[in-house]
């Protein structure tokens, strides 16, 4: 028998991995191996955990579903995600829809998942069953979300929902945008026939998003309830997150890839693949976002993708808003320049620490064995025929990031130099509570 079931060689350190999780870690490990690893000249992550995809399953598998979904995170590196509530038919805000999608994503899942519980105006009273399950938060959404049978909450709603939240200790994440100034602005383009990039550019403002935050953060603070602000498009955002941490007030924030590499000219330039709300912003906006990395907690690719119909269409309210990018998450993040530990930090021990993930979320002994090995001497030139996804669009494409190389999950490869290389083995992960 070996010491090890797989060695991985690297750089200072070796890491010795048996039974799906680290047992040892150090320079020149010694000890034989069923399986060894040259990684060397490579950049080991901890394997990635997404905490926001949409993967549309059950329900709107024609949309993208576990199988691609979770197969292209593999292939970026991406070890867990926490799949949103909305876009699956039925939305995971009770207990039946959980086990639908649970059993769904454990046929499927090439990676771990979490699952997020939906708070809707309607269904307080499931709060409790969706927490026994172990949802790994809950999300509402400040303003329309685009799916009918996922309303958005009201304030006095939202303060009643974080109580309850508190009262479970439960994280809940918001997407912040103000319904009314979005609703007014948007209803006036239209009235106008104002449809184009520029018009739902400026139907979206950052002070709607900068009044939701607020608006959030003052619930958060009265009810002590953990809150979340997912996809923060400004640094101003980000501010306002950070000042509300400095007063005591329980309060993270996650930015995603595009608001970090991608301007409004970009959504006009790339055109409907690149629509996502918060919407992209300009240049000097994304300075400043990027001037407050420090104060972000977690990166979420915040993969939304669609049928390519809903992707056409000569009104740009009316197309579908949402980026696909799961399958780069790393490879994305990587390419902003940021330090090694800093990346390690947001995609994954920002993220296990938020959610109480305690198995997950570093290069540990005792911890999953989950691990992504990126060459930074290599690049990869992004292609639709590369992509994993149902619908092989992307604003990325024609861009050049560097090469991940292999994807570990609890000691198994499961993906390898661009394949998808295992049957499917995702396992449902959940909050440890004390
Ligand atoms: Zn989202």
């Amino acid at each position: 028998m070996s010491d090890f079931d797989l060695l991985i060689r690297g750089h200072p350190n070796d890491i010795g991995i048996s039974a799906g999780i680290f047992v040892e870690v150090g320079p020149n490990l010694r000890g034989s191996a069923t399986e060894e690893v040259d990684a060397t000249s490579l950049a080991i992550f901890p394997g990635v955990i997404d905490s926001h995809v949409h993967f549309n399953e059950p329900g709107r598998t024609d949309w993208e579903g576990f199988t691609s979904g979770s197969g292209a995170a593999a292939l970026g590196g991406t070890t867990t995600v926490f799949d949103m509530p909305l876009n699956s038919h039925p939305p995971t805000i009770n207990g039946a829809a959980f086990d639908a999608k649970r059993e769904a994503a454990e046929q499927s899942s090439f990676v771990d998942f979490g699952l997020w519980g939906g708070m809707l105006p309607d269904n307080l009273d499931q709060l409790p069953v969706l927490r026994d399950r172990g949802v790994v938060g809950l999300k509402a959404f400040m303003c329309n979300s685009g799916i009918d049978d996922f309303p958005y909450v009201d304030l006095g709603t939202l303060k009643q929902g974080m109580r309850i939240a508190a009262e479970l200790d439960l994280l809940v994440a918001v997407h912040a945008e103000s319904q009314e100034t979005t609703e007014r602005l948007t209803r006036r383009k239209i009235a106008e026939g104002k449809t184009n990039v520029a018009d739902f550019l400026e139907s979206r403002p950052i002070e709607a998003e900068l009044d939701a935050i607020r608006a959030a953060i003052d619930i958060a603070a009265e009810s002590r309830c953990r809150l979340h602000v997912v996809h923060v498009s400004s640094g101003l955002g980000v501010e306002l997150v950070a000042n509300a941490r400095s007063r005591g007030v329980d309060v993270t924030c996650e930015t995603c890839p595009h608001y970090l590499l991608l301007t409004e000219a970009d959504m006009a330039a790339i055109g409907p693949t690149a629509k996502c709300a918060p919407p992209l912003r300009a240049a000097a906006e994304q300075m400043a976002l990027r001037d407050r990395i420090s104060d972000i907690t977690t990166i979420g690719s915040d993969h939304s993708p669609s049928p390519p119909e809903m992707k056409r269409s000569e009104n740009f309210f009316e197309v579908w808003g949402g980026i696909s990018s799961c399958q780069h998450l790393l490879a994305l993040v990587h390419s902003c320049g940021l330090d090694p530990n800093r990346i390690h930090e947001m995609t994954s021990a920002n993220v296990a620490d938020r959610f109480g993930i305690r198995q997950k979320g570093g290069i540990t002994i005792g911890k999953d064995a989950d691990l992504a090995l990126l060459d930074p001497n290599e690049r990869v030139t992004i292609t639709a025929d590369r992509l994993n996804y149902r619908h092989k669009q992307t604003p990325y494409t024609g861009r050049s990031l560097p090469r991940i190389v292999r994807t570990i999950l609890r000691g198994q490869t499961i993906a390898a130099d661009g394949k998808v290389s295992a049957r499917p083995t995702g396992k449902l992960v959940r909050p440890n509570r004390s």
